[in-house]
């Protein structure tokens, strides 16, 4: 073999049976190959064998598996981002002349998504506060209701709803239920009867803020429905994202619970702050949906808002005071982040739609990092002395 052949057709390693590597390796090739055609179109190929790694690929394959036992279900597809993640769900599940439930208090893109894309396509929508009970039956009552989408604890203002109740409420009504877990994490709310969990695997999944990708979580009849849509519209994770992703998951219980315990302190120190109206946290005892949230979550999670005794100018200065805080609008990696609610997170909503979703411009979000406490609080200490004194 001439070596221009050879460097294009390189030697193969083998492993000898029974010497496994200890951590998985990632399989970059984007095709798969067998010996003759005949094989290729065997019962064990059909199965188990893989062809393209837009349609499936031996370490994507074993992170949706892993995210799936992880959530207490069948089956996952991996994708990209988290938005595509919402976006099979969707898709997937609706058609022209079907109609969308979604809460003012969900993730913007998410509201971007369903209140100025999805109609271009003939899909309608009802946005609704989550609190509003008799909204949410009347709605999901429709005959041309058939999914609703909604976050616990919401984002950016950490409100409980009740999955149990909701859950009860769509299946009455034949209503698909999609949960953005996001939030809570994938070992949260599996015990519930929802249809499908996404994540977006960019915040705790992968968790040290360096890889994009999103999950679809739910039963193998459900997951199986979405596949074609997903390997057809081609918003698949890259492997090497997914072998990060599976690297990040080996410590995730290690971060979400330190992310926990760092988010509980901080809401702690922050109610004895004369400088602080109010705490948004779920895991403070005066959060109105504390002891929902003690029931459904397994912890509280690393995002908590505040509303600061300020005016918007004020508020801005002491976002930019924090030094250890990076103003970002992300959550769920190693390092703590800041944003100014109104602004990140409530730009689309108008004045109404903001007040009814508690977003003022002088509330602040943090996504709090596994850094020691002392340093965080510290942080903030002196953020506070710099712009109140
Ligand atoms: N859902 C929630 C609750 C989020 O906070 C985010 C991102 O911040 C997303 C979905 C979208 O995730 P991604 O940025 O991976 O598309």
């Amino acid at each position: 073999m001439k070596k221009e052949t050879l460097v294009t057709h390189q030697p193969q390693v083998a492993l000898p049976k029974g010497n496994t590597p200890v951590v998985s390796p990632i399989y970059r090739s984007v095709k798969f190959t067998y010996p003759t055609i005949e094989a290729s179109l065997g019962a064990e190929a059909s199965a188990h064998g893989f062809d393209y790694s837009r349609d499936a690929n031996p370490t994507t394959r074993q992170l949706e598996l892993l995210a799936a036992e992880l959530q207490d279900r069948d089956d996952a597809i991996a994708v990209a981002t988290g938005m595509a993640s919402i976006w099979l769900a969707l898709l997937g599940n609706l058609a022209c002349g079907d109609r969308i439930v979604i809460f003012t208090e969900t993730y913007r893109p998410s509201r971007v998504a369903v209140r100025e894309l999805l109609p271009r396509f003939g899909i309608e929508f009802t946005m609704l506060g989550i609190e509003d009970r008799e909204g949410i039956e009347r709605t999901f009552a429709r005959e041309d209701t058939k999914l609703v989408l909604f976050e616990s604890p919401t984002n950016p203002m950490m409100l409980v709803p009740d999955i149990a109740e909701l859950v009860a409420l769509a299946k009455r009504h034949g209503v698909t239920t999609v949960l953005d877990n996001t939030f809570a994490g994938l070992h949260s709310h599996g015990r519930f009867e929802i249809d499908y969990y996404v994540h977006s695997m960019t915040k705790y999944g992968g968790g040290h803020g360096d890889t994009l990708g999103g999950m679809v979580i739910g039963s193998t009849e459900r997951i199986a429905a979405l596949r074609r849509l997903a390997v057809n519209m081609g918003s698949t994770m890259d492997p090497g994202v997914s072998f990060l992703m599976l690297r990040g998951l080996k410590t995730y219980y290690l971060r979400y619970r330190r992310h926990s315990e760092n988010a509980q302190a901080v809401a702690e120190f922050l109610s004895q702050r004369e400088e602080v109206e109010r705490v948004f946290y779920p895991g403070l005892p005066d959060h109105p949906g504390h002891a929902l949230a003690a029931r459904q979550m397994d912890d509280f999670g690393g995002v908590l808002s505040f509303d600061l005794r300020a005016d918007k100018a004020q508020t801005w200065a002491f976002i930019d005071a924090l030094e250890l805080f990076a103003t970002a609008a992300s959550l769920g990696s190693t390092e703590s982040l800041v944003s100014p609610v109104d602004l990140y997170q409530g730009g689309d909503l108008s004045a109404e739609e903001a007040a009814q979703a508690r977003i003022r411009d002088c509330t602040v979000r943090l996504a709090v990092g596994i850094e020691h406490i002392d340093d965080l609080t510290a942080d903030l200490e002196q953020a506070f002395r710099k712009v109140f004194a």
